[in-house]
């Protein structure tokens, strides 16, 4: 298979800095779409990956999933992408395409491994994927979202996972009115989480260790929000939420929020600590709860995701960098540093 190279950020050895780095991509395929990449978000499973904290994974890495661009390439049979379309890429790239999995648009789950849009193995150019912090994307027309004018391109490449992260769940387990949807955590995940709740017609209640976020959880359109050391605070919560959806990206005692259910609710983890999280058997015996997880969402969902946010006008609360300050913005997400979603001016790669 022909292929090119292209200019990225990445590491080349494990815990080294991001710096940069050439790859190489396939040129092109019949049912390809290549696109200059615009803008990237950065989101924590990045900082995971590139930690090692799920095992680690054998350099290069190029990270980076939401991914946002301007179409500058198509292959012969492609028939939905035209050059200078704005597309998008998400975490999936490619999956088998037939199993009862990809046949019910939940690709993610695909019986044959799905493929990410990086670090995962390649099944069509072999060796593994790159991610977005790169120049251009090569994917197959399938995978590639329409990208709606969003005002604020920038703004938007967080939905690419982060917002279908949490739509996925909020609407599977049916948020809107009547319902008391709670949000654990107010980061990437979490301060989507609250617009699109809101935005689907629940009540939301948001729950977050870091006082500086109380205030700033209802300017996002929370209906109220509590400080999670504040035992007094979040004693009136329980057995009052229909659903939680926890997005937090270290070990927590999940048994504080299983008590704020009511009977029949959810705790929906979509956050990836990488050690377990331990449950007390009477905080789901009692009042038949459950204890859930989800995971990104399908295509078809990940496009309905989209058209939904554009139509109630949800992006990202962003914070543009240089891909040159890449390190230090992975320094400042560990440390819960950012309001709410980093995301790169991918022009940067050229400075
Ligand atoms: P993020 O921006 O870093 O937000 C995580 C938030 O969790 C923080 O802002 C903080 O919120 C809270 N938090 C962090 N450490 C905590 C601790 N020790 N105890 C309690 N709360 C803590 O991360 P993100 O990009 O939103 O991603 C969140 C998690 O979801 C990550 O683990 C990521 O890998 C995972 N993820 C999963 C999927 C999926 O499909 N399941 C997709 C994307 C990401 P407060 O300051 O408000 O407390
Ligand atoms: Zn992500």
């Amino acid at each position: 298979m022909e292929t090119q190279q292209v200019k990225a950020y990445g590491t080349t050895a494990v815990e080294e800095p991001l710096h940069e780095i050439t790859i190489t991509r396939r040129t092109v395929q019949p049912h390809d779409v290549e696109f200059e990449i615009l803008y990237c978000g950065i989101c924590h499973s990045d900082l995971h990956q590139i930690k090692g904290d799920f095992g680690a994974f054998p350099p290069p890495i190029v990270p980076g999933h939401e991914i946002l661009g301007r179409v500058t390439a198509v292959g012969a049979h492609v028939k939905n992408f035209k050059i200078g379309d704005l597309a998008g890429v998400g975490c999936i790239v490619d999956s088998c395409g037939h199993c009862e999995y990809c046949e019910d648009g939940i690709e993610q789950f695909c019986d044959e491994g799905v493929t990410f849009s990086f670090n995962s193995p390649d099944k069509i150019s072999g060796g593994h994927t790159f991610g977005g912090f790169s120049k251009t994307y090569v994917c197959n027309e399938r995978y590639v979202l329409k990208m709606p004018a969003f005002e604020n391109l920038a703004a938007a490449a967080p939905l690419l996972c982060a917002g279908i992260t949490v739509y996925s769940p909020l609407k599977h387990w049916g948020a809107g009115p009547g319902k008391k949807v709670g949000v654990l955590g107010i980061g990437g995940l979490g301060h989507m989480a609250i617009k699109i709740a809101k935005a689907m017609g629940a009540e939301v209640v948001v729950f977050t260790t870091s006082p500086s976020k109380v205030e700033d959880a209802k300017r996002l359109g929370a209906d109220e929000a509590v400080l999670s050391s504040d035992a007094e605070a979040m004693a009136k919560y329980n057995r009052k939420l229909h659903f939680i959806v926890d997005t937090v990206s270290a070990k927590h005692d999940v048994n504080v929020y299983l008590n704020l259910l009511r009977h029949d609710g959810t705790v929906v983890l979509v956050g990836l600590p990488p050690e377990p999280l331990e449950i007390g058997a009477f905080n789901v015996v009692s009042g038949r709860r459950s204890f859930a997880g989800s995971n990104i969402g399908g295509i078809a969902e990940t496009q309905e995701m989209l058209d939904f946010c554009f139509e109630h006008n949800i992006t990202a609360e962003s914070e543009i960098i240089n891909i040159q300050d890449i390190n230090k913005a992975f320094e400042r997400l560990e440390k819960g540093d950012v309001k709410y979603r980093f995301v790169i001016d991918m022009a940067s790669l050229e400075k």
